[in-house]
């Protein structure tokens, strides 16, 4: 329907097994996005894209590891392995996806001193992307959600689909997840909590 909109998070080589910033079997959901691809008549990539030495990487902080929590001064922030570097090989979309029916590529967590988890708004939840004003111009109500990972960028970006107005669904068959300590039950729950419908399969 011309009011819907496929949104598929990240689905890039550093994400998928052999990346740097691996989610588990990440790339066994190529073949079900490129299905969605197929049937949805709006398609929006989003593509993380990292300057090296982003501050969102444990090499950035001195005597911190991958997956240690700071405090930023826009808020706590989790710390990753270098990843997603900006035209690197880890930041191309993995080889399998059909992304060329894309109208969209929206680049996230490009300024050095800010991560962006979600596809509308950088980590201090108030910078947009720009995503919601381009989705409502072209007139979409609706968004589903896939890609990595269901507990960081995907979740993120529906709890913010929501609270733009639009009618979000996730698709939990085409997310994979990172889970850090609880992560994707407790991201699940508030994504349930706010509106979000979760998926496990197509609802048609
Ligand atoms: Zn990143």
């Amino acid at each position: 329907m011309a009011d819907e909109a496929l949104v598929v998070i990240d689905l890039q080589n550093d994400f998928c097994p052999g990346g740097a910033l691996a989610v588990n079997g990440g790339d066994e959901i190529v073949p079900l996005v490129n299905d969605l691809i197929r049937r949805t008549e709006h398609v929006v990539l989003t593509q993380d894209w990292h300057p090296a030495g982003h501050s969102s990487f444990a090499s950035s902080h001195p005597g911190k590891q991958p997956f240690e929590a700071i405090d930023m001064p826009y808020g706590p922030q989790t710390l990753w392995p270098d990843h997603c570097i900006q035209g690197s090989l880890g930041s191309d979309f993995h080889s399998g996806l059909a992304w060329t029916k894309a109208e969209l590529v929206i680049r996230k967590g490009f300024r050095s001193a800010i991560d962006s988890y979600s596809a509308f708004f950088e980590n201090d939840h108030a910078t947009p992307t720009g995503l919601a004003g381009y989705l409502k111009e072209r007139g979409v109500e609706s968004v589903t959600l896939v890609g990595l990972a269901t507990d960081f960028c995907v979740a993120f970006s529906a709890l913010d689909a929501v609270k733009q107005g639009f009618n979000t669904t996730v698709r939990l068959d085409a997310c994979r997840g990172i889970d850090l300590n609880g992560s994707v039950e407790s991201m699940l729950k508030r994504m349930r909590e706010a509106g979000v419908r979760l998926e496990d399969q197509a609802s048609d």
